[in-house]
């Protein structure tokens, strides 16, 4: 997305994630903690949870030493610098680098979503 400043055209470079498991996760805070203060790079991630699940702890939660809480944390609270998107994935386009996905997502329904480019479906374009 180019970024006009002081009359010079910027580049921006967008990374797209997808998924917020282990890979998915781990990616963007390697990503945040890469890219530091700069902002000419953006992170998005998109995942259907908005939730990441610790599954290696999941025996004990079926043995009920812990709860099932205690395996999960919020995409927002793990990573505070990438934009999250909630959504089902529907396609990857990696040749044009554009991702659809479902577009029945809370921050659809409550603000005017740029992603958005029917009904219902959302495109997201890295690069
Ligand atoms: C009970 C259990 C115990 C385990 N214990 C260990 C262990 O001790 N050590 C170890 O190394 N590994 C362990 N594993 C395996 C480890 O959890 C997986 O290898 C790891 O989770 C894989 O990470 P991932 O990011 O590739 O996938 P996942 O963690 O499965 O993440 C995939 C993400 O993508 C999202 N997603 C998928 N499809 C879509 C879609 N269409 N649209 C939007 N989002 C989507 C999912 O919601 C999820 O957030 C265990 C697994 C289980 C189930």
């Amino acid at each position: 997305m180019p970024d006009i400043q002081e009359g010079m055209i910027r580049k921006r470079t967008r990374v797209l994630v997808l998924g917020g498991g282990f890979a998915g996760v781990y990616a963007a805070q390697h990503l945040e903690k890469a890219i530091g203060r700069r902002d000419d790079v953006e992170v998005a991630l998109v995942s259907k949870e908005n939730y990441f699940v610790f599954q290696p702890m999941l025996p004990e939660v079926i043995s009920g030493s812990i709860g099932l809480t205690d395996t999960v944390s919020p995409l927002r609270r793990l990573l505070s610098r990438t934009e999250i998107h909630v959504r089902e994935i529907e396609s990857i386009d990696l040749e044009r680098k554009v991702v659809t996905t479902s577009a029945d997502c809370a921050a659809c329904r409550s603000t005017p979503c740029l992603s958005r480019t029917s009904p219902t479906r959302c495109s997201y374009v890295a690069g």
